[in-house]
């Protein structure tokens, strides 16, 4: 069997452009819209992503939900809530860890072969990056090692600095 992180790739650019069974998008517990990637998310999914949202009674943190991906090329999109970060000293790394996991959970129950993650929490929930970033890569591969399923994660950054980031901790991942 090919090793987990062969199923992992990087890439640099916009989320919304990504033809994948599943983009997660980085919510706020609402699930109505914000700013940065969950902005650029519900500008290229249309108005009906709202309209599906809206029946969803927002989200906790840490917590996931999906719908369909409407005018995206991805035929869903997967709200995650990240934690604001606050110091570090209030769960953050475990709701970070969660916001992964029930993510891949929810593919998996939605029979998604490919999936692709934002940086969640690295905007304005202003998440140290390098943390983030390695939470996000042990949590994907741990996830992958035990499931079939997603058979590709996308880790797609805004920038090449983040990309850099992601490079660096999928490079120190154990071989199995
Ligand atoms: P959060 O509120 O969880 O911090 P943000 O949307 O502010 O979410 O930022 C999360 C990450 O998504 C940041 O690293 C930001 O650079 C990145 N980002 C913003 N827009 C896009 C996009 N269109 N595609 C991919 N990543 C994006």
């Amino acid at each position: 069997m090919s090793k987990a992180q062969d199923r992992i790739r990087i890439h640099t650019g916009d989320i919304t452009k990504l033809d994948v069974d599943a983009i997660v998008n980085a919510a706020n517990t609402s699930l109505l819209g914000g700013g940065g990637v969950d902005g650029a998310i519900h500008r290229a999914a249309g108005r009906e992503l709202e309209f599906e949202c809206r029946m969803l009674n927002g989200c906790k943190v840490g917590d996931a939900k999906i719908t369909s991906g409407y005018k995206l090329p991805a035929r869903h999109v997967i709200h995650t809530v990240g934690p604001v970060w606050q110091g570090g000293g209030k769960g953050e790394a475990e709701l970070l860890a969660s916001c992964y996991r029930r993510s891949l959970d929810i593919a998996v129950a939605n029979d998604c072969r490919s999936v692709a993650f934002p940086a969640i929490s690295t905007g304005v929930y202003r998440y140290p990056k390098d943390d983030a970033t390695e939470i996000a890569v042990y949590e994907v591969n741990d996830f992958i090692k035990h499931n079939a399923l997603p058979e590709i994660v996308v880790f797609c950054c805004f920038d090449e600095a983040m990309a850099e980031l992601y490079r660096q901790h999928l490079a120190t991942l154990g071989g199995d």
